[in-house]
C-alpha cells in the first residue's frame, strides 16, 4: 500500500508545520500563565530543515501542508519559506493558520507564495474583551487584515474557540459574518488545555444558542472535510462550520501529524507522546533512514485522544501549532 498509514488503518497526509513558538498575542487559552520562556534560536528548526523533513514527507505520500505557530507572521523571510514549500511537487494544498494581526502587510504576499487559503483566529468582536483575552489592542489590525485578505482573493476560514461565560454570547455576531461574507465562520470547542476545564460550550448547545437567537434553519453543506460539520444560513455567502473535538472527537477519521518548531513530530495533538527529528537531522541521517523513522512514527499514532481521561499537555498550544 503507497503512502503512509498508522496500526488503526487510517491515511495520514496532512502535516501541520509550526515554524516557530513567538506570537505577539498572549491567548488565555493557548498561553495559559502568559509568563512564557522562548525557545532558543539554535532550538527552532532552520528553514533548509522545514524543508527537509516537508519533502521527505511528501515523498512519503502527504499532499497537503498547513504552516503555524506560534506566529507564524513573526518569522523572519516567512513569505520566502512559503514559496519554497508552494514549489514541492506532490503539495495540493498550501494552507495558513495565524492571528490575523500582520495580515493586512502579509496578505498580497501570501498569495504570491502561493498560499491559496488561510485560517484567521478570532475569537470576540469587542475590542476591550479582544484585549482581555489576546492581551493586545489589535482587535482593528485583524479585521483589517480580513478584508485585504478577502480583497486579494484569498479564500478564508475564521476560527473561534468558543467558551462558555467569556465570548459564547458573540455566537450570533459571528454567524452573521456569513451572510455578508464569504468566509467559512468555524465555531471550536474549547480544549481544556490544563487550565480553564469548565468553559466548554459543545457544539450542541452552541446550536441552540443560535437558534434562540433566530438562526433556526441551519442548512447542512456537503464537504469534504474529516474534522468540521459545515452549514449555511440560508442565502448566506458563507458557511458555518462546527468543529467538536470533545463532544464528538475525530480520531478515527485522523489524517494529521504535527511537527514543532523545535523538531519533535507529534502524531495526536492531544497525546504528550513526542520524537525528536532536530538531533538526527543535525547528525547526518539519510533521507531513506529518515523515512524509515517517519514510517514508525505514524504507524505508532494514538488510536484515539485521552483529554477526558484529564490529560495534562506538556506542552501549550502555542508550542505545539494548534
Ligand atoms: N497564532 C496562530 C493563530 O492564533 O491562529 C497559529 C497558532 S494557534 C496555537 C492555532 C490555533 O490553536 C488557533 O486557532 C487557536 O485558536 C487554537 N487554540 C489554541 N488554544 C486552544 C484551546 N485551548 N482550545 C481550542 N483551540 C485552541
Ligand atoms: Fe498566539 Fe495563536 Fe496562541 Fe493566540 S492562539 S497566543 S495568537 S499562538
Amino acid at each position: 500500500m503507497d503512502g503512509l498509514y498508522d496500526a488503526q488503518g487510517r491515511h495520514i497526509h496532512y502535516l501541520r508545520v509550526s515554524v516557530t513558538d513567538r506570537c505577539n498575542f498572549r491567548c488565555r487559552y493557548c498561553m495559559p500563565g502568559r509568563d512564557i520562556e522562548w525557545l532558543a534560536p539554535d532550538q527552532i528548526l532552520r528553514y533548509e530543515e522545514l524543508l527537509r523533513i516537508i519533502r521527505v514527507f511528501v515523498r512519503l505520500g502527504v499532499d497537503k501542508v498547513r504552516i503555524t505557530g506560534g506566529e507564524p507572521l513573526m518569522r523572519k523571510n516567512i513569505l520566502s519559506f512559503l514559496g519554497n514549500v508552494a514549489e514541492i511537487p506532490g503539495i495540493n494544498e498550501l494552507v495558513l493558520t495565524t492571528n490575523g494581526s500582520l495580515l493586512e502587510q502579509y496578505a498580497c504576499g501570501l498569495k504570491q507564495a502561493g498560499v491559496r487559503r488561510i485560517n484567521v483566529s478570532l475569537d470576540t468582536l469587542n475590542p476591550s474583551r479582544f484585549t482581555d483575552l489576546a492581551g493586545q489592542d489589535q482587535l482593528d489590525q485583524v479585521l483589517a487584515g480580513l478584508d485585504k485578505a478577502q480583497a486579494v482573493g484569498l479564500s478564508v476560514k475564521i476560527n473561534m474557540v468558543v467558551m462558555k461565560a467569556v465570548n459564547s454570547d458573540e455566537l450570533a455576531d459571528f454567524a452573521a459574518l456569513t451572510l455578508q461574507h464569504p468566509y467559512q465562520v468555524r465555531f471550536i470547542e474549547y480544549m481544556p488545555f490544563g487550565s480553564e476545564s469548565n468553559r466548554l460550550l459543545t457544539a450542541n448547545e452552541m446550536k441552540e444558542q443560535l437558534s434562540t437567537a433566530g438562526y433556526t434553519r441551519l442548512v447542512p453543506e456537503t464537504s469534504d472535510e474529516s474534522v468540521a460539520q459545515i452549514y449555511r444560513l440560508p442565502g448566506a455567502l458563507g458557511t458555518i462550520g462546527f468543529i467538536t473535538p470533545i463532544s464528538r472527537h475525530f480520531c478515527h477519521t485522523c489524517n494529521r501529524i504535527r511537527l514543532t518548531a523545535d523538531g519533535c513530530l507529534k502524531p495526536c495533538l492531544l497525546s504528550n507522546q513526542e520524537y525528536s527529528l532536530r538531533e538526527l537531522l543535525r547528525s547526518g541521517i539519510s533521507d531513506s533512514e529518515l523515512m524509515i523513522r517517519m514510517k514508525d512514527i505514524v504507524f505508532h499514532k494514538p488510536a484515539q485522544h485521552q483529554l477526558d481521561a484529564n490529560h495534562k499537555s506538556h506542552r501549550t498550544m502555542s508550542r505545539i501549532g494548534g
